[in-house]
């Protein structure tokens, strides 16, 4: 039975692609419905708080900062972002140290030109040649005006025109994997710099547009942290009208015969809608909601080859600290090594956030630190019961702390825990596939995932959410919201400029 009204939309998830899709559906004059499984917006995108102090969670870079960006409008749009949005006072993207040494990766590539070359005279011709590298990833800029499938020919002139050295990149840089290209560098301090932000087997571009994003102040961090934008962003889609229900699992996305006619929960209701976007994991999506049977080869692939297409989640350790922290605010040192399960970790880093008001607290800053977990790790963290989980965390904690007070002295009897948290609570929280809090890796050996957000043999569905387009993060998520609604208007041969 056709209802009256509206045509209606249940979005599934409110995370950043669930709000950006509710968002652009308000705008284009549906009627809309977010459900959410837990108590708040934002889903990864958000922070908490442990004896009164803020622990961000999320935004280490934004992109679409920069003014006349196709993302920044989507950000504007959304509440993310607005025209007098303060940014964290940042001038580096990070700093890695090694036996003593150190050097920073500065917003400005001159300086960073400078600084490596000083640090290492042998890789001069290499630093150059990255500096370069970086220079030319500035062009990858994220296109998010429409979905690719509705580009014309004059978008791609304009992509081409725009991105003119970009290909080289990627011809140089598309097939390697960072730890790879990390054996050009003679100096093992550069070595590590190159494999310290992102996991080792990620193709090395991704590093190479990561770092050129921030050097173009097109990765600013918004003040107020990420729960906050999260909360904006909520605030838009209230007042255009929409409705979020929160403490709503969705249990199943019922069809009747081929169309997608609304969400089943738990205890058995149902709520009609002429459309449903599913914004969640996509191994959720087609386990749960979903028969297996519909999920996409490609997809299917992915899950089949973690060697080829791994995922990546953390470690993490946040604390409260009185000591005026010095020394830049992203940091890599070389540790003792750190056994979790059957890996060893040299390297981690610690994060300082002090820069923003909300995660000081009486004169005492948060700070933050990270051991990139894989596959394997939450296999193992997965293998251990209830008293045993928290008891190696209690012990990785203790070794945790020791290795941030052997590297920073002035730390020593300063750090004041506030909690720890692992692949598994990214799986508990979000349903996150394998505690990731990222989409599929791109390695040098896989393809990148690029779903177009349907699925042959159903009708009425769009799929949102930042694992149809790896590797995910932010404006992944936003834009798939956003192209999901774009892709309605298109089937109904509306206006999809919106
Ligand atoms: C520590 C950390 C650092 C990060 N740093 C960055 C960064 O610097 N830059 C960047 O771009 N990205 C970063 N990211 C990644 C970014 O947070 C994610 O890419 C993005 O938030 C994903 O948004 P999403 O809406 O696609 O998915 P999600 O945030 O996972 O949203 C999905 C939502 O669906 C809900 N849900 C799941 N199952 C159901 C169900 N059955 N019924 C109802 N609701 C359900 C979940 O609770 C969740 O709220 C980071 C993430 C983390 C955790």
């Amino acid at each position: 039975m056709k209802r009256e009204g509206k045509e209606k939309i249940a979005v599934i998830g409110g995370g950043i692609a669930g709000l950006t899709a509710g968002i652009y559906a308000l705008r284009a004059g549906f009627e809309v419905e977010i459900f959410e499984k837990n108590t708040i917006p934002g889903g990864e995108c958000i922070g908490w708080n442990r004896k009164g102090y803020h622990i961000d969670n999320c935004i280490h870079w934004l992109t679409g900062t920069k003014k006349g960006t196709e993302m920044y409008e989507v950000w504007t749009k959304t509440g993310a972002l607005s025209e007098d949005m303060q940014y964290a006072p940042i001038d580096a993207f990070y700093i890695s140290t090694y036996n003593g040494k150190s050097v920073t990766l500065w917003n400005d590539l001159k300086r960073t030109e400078r600084e490596l070359i000083e640090a290492s005279p042998e890789d001069e011709e290499e630093i150059r040649h990255f500096i370069q590298a970086v220079e030319y990833s500035k062009q990858c800029v994220f296109p998010a005006g429409k979905p690719m499938e509705m580009w014309g020919i004059k978008d791609y002139i304009r992509m081409g025109a725009s991105m003119k050295d970009f290909p080289k990149v990627m011809k140089e840089f598309g097939k390697i994997s960072l730890e790879e290209y990390s054996r050009r560098f003679h100096s093992p301090l550069l070595r590590k710099m190159i494999c310290d932000y992102l996991p080792k087997e990620y193709a090395a571009y991704s590093f190479l547009v990561s770092y050129a994003t921030m050097a173009d102040g097109n990765g600013g961090i918004p003040m107020g942290a990420s729960l906050q934008m999260s909360l904006r962003m909520e605030k838009t889609f209230k007042e255009l009208g929409g409705v979020i229900r929160y403490n709503r699992s969705v249990d199943e996305i019922v069809l009747d015969g081929s169309t997608a006619t609304g969400v089943k929960f738990t205890d058995g209701s149902f709520v009609e809608a002429d459309y449903v976007i599913p914004t969640v994991d996509t191994h959720i999506l087609f386990h749960k909601l979903l028969p297996e049977k519909y999920m996409p080869r490609e997809l299917r692939g992915a899950y089949d080859a973690p060697k080829t297409y791994p995922v990546t989640s953390g470690f993490q350790v946040a604390y409260a600290v009185s000591t005026e922290f010095k020394r830049g605010e992203t940091i890599f040192i070389e540790i003792d090594p750190i056994r979790i399960g059957s890996r060893e970790f040299g390297r981690m880093y610690v994060k300082a956030y002090g820069y923003d008001p909300v995660c000081v607290k009486d004169g005492k800053q948060v700070i933050q630190t990270c051991l990139s977990q894989s596959d394997e790790d939450y296999e193992y963290w997965k293998s251990l019961d209830k008293d045993e989980y928290r008891s190696v965390k209690e012990a990785l904690v203790r070794e945790v702390s020791r290795r941030i007070e052997e590297a920073f002295p002035e730390l020593a009897g300063d750090l004041e825990f506030l909690d720890a948290w692992t692949p598994l609570t990214y799986e508990r929280y979000m349903h996150a596939y394998h505690g990731s809090y990222m989409s599929f890796v791109t390695t040098p050996g896989g393809r990148q995932i690029k779903m177009k957000g349907t699925l042959k043999g159903i009708r009425n569905l769009y799929i949102a959410g930042q694992w149809i387009n790896s590797p995910g993060g932010l404006p992944v998520a936003a834009a798939s919201g956003k192209f999901a609604i774009q892709r309605i208007l298109k089937k109904q041969r509306r206006d999809i400029n919106i």
